[in-house]
């Protein structure tokens, strides 16, 4: 048997590989330099050219571009009306934001928690953590697979709540045959570099409601409007403004924009390539008694964000750290996805207290995220494949 390179052995490769990395192309470039020689840097056509051709992908009826993915989360809540006194349930298998935007507007994050083979929310939680308090539900896309929409939506109109869903990790995925952005209440998506398609920071609201649009637009910049059917006072003049509500800066530029559009052109080529490595992985770990492969649910048609490596600790010698330690010794540099966030510091003096999720604090303990992105070439994957096999029968029990 091969010896890990953590005690001794030969490295699987020389040269680092990192979780994830942004694909940039010429054509790319040329769509940001293009914009840089035209007149406007922000507010002007790219914008409304990416938020059409959003909707023209996911089938949502509306698409607001805003400046991230925590901007976006922020925005839906405000149109969603999340004010003081108000609880959101959200799961802490998740990035901060996802609690952090109840907390911007003043309300209190509650923590459900996930499915044990799926690591998305669990809605049977959901449904027991609603009470006359609760204003919404952030429910994220983990990895990229739907959440149960099927379910979450039927709770949430059967008590009026809004459903807000994180789709930060689940563009290019389908839920039922439907694109997720076209489903819930409001979708929430962000294009920081790590994501499937990046402008090096952006993100987008995508809603079917026009009464949400038009707040979402308002919220986007300032409060501010030009439209005089929504003005209080007759217009000055032809320069006149008013602000009547208050908002946020919170635009994204043509820069941004023109390289969002130029990416998405290859979402199709994005989805298919992180297709093609889970099927590898999965294929490969599922004949490892070491490692659990998250379940998918066959609802969800999943172009994945992330690949977690989830460690079945009765097979294995060592822990998740040492497991992790062992991966870099190869030269395999992964991640952990996520902390829960009521772990936090903030959050733990604002009073949430370990013990709150069992499930995701479990999960916390096992989990790995792989290498997936879309310029991995066959030898990158066979590089963790051979890593996390050497590594799993080298400690297994
Ligand atoms: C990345 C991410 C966000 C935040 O997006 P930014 O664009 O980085 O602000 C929110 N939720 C989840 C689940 C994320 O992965």
């Amino acid at each position: 048997m091969d010896k890990p390179a953590i005690c001794g052995g030969n490295p699987i490769r020389d040269t680092k590989i990192f979780y994830g990395h942004q694909y940039i192309d010429e054509a790319d470039i040329q769509a940001v330099v293009d914009v840089l020689r035209s007149d406007y840097l922000t507010c002007g056509p790219k914008i409304t050219e990416l938020e059409e051709k959003l909707c023209q992908i996911t089938g949502a009826k509306y698409a607001v571009v805003c400046s991230n993915g925590t901007a976006a989360l922020h925005l839906a809540c405000m149109a969603a009306g999340v004010t003081v006194g108000d609880e959101v349930i959200t799961t802490p298998i998740t990035f901060a934001a996802s609690a952090n935007c109840a907390l911007y507007c003043g309300a209190k994050p509650v923590f459900a928690d996930i499915n044990e083979e799926t690591y998305n929310i669990d809605p049977a939680n959901v449904e027991a953590l609603t009470n006359e308090k609760t204003k919404a539900v952030v429910a994220v896309d983990f990895t990229g697979q739907s959440v149960e929409l099927d379910r979450l939506t039927e709770h949430c109109r059967k008590h009026n709540l809004v459903l807000i869903e994180d789709g930060a990790h689940v563009i290019g995925t389908r839920y039922n045959g439907k694109c997720n952005g076209s489903i819930a209440d409001m979708t929430t998506l962000s294009f920081h570099p790590v994501k499937t398609v990046t402008c090096g920071e952006g993100g987008a609201v995508l809603t079917n409601s026009e009464e949400y649009y038009k707040k979402l637009i308002l919220y986007r910049a300032h409060g501010i409007t030009r439209a005089p059917e929504q003005m209080e006072h007759e217009p000055d003049g032809a320069w006149y403004y008013e602000q009547i509500a208050l908002g946020m800066n919170y635009r994204l530029t043509d820069i941004q924009a023109a390289l969002l559009i130029s990416q998405l052109n290859k979402l199709p080529a994005f989805s298919k390539r992180r297709k093609e490595i889970v099927k590898a992985y999965n294929e490969a770990f599922l004949k490892l008694p070491q490692i659990i492969v998250q379940k998918e649910i066959p609802e969800s048609d999943t172009t994945r964000h992330l690949y977690i490596l989830r460690l079945n600790r009765e097979r294995l010698k060592i822990d998740r750290k040492q497991f992790f330690e062992a991966l870099a010794a190869e030269n395999i540099c992964c991640n952990v996805h996520y902390i829960p966030t009521y772990y936090f510091p903030y959050y733990e003096k604002l009073g949430y207290k370990r013990g709150l999720c069992p499930k995701a604090e479990k999960l916390y303990e096992e989990i790995i995220s792989l290498p997936l992105y879309y310029a991995m070439t066959d030898q990158d994957v066979q590089d963790v494949i051979g890593a996390v096999t050497k590594i799993s029968e080298y400690y297994g029990i």
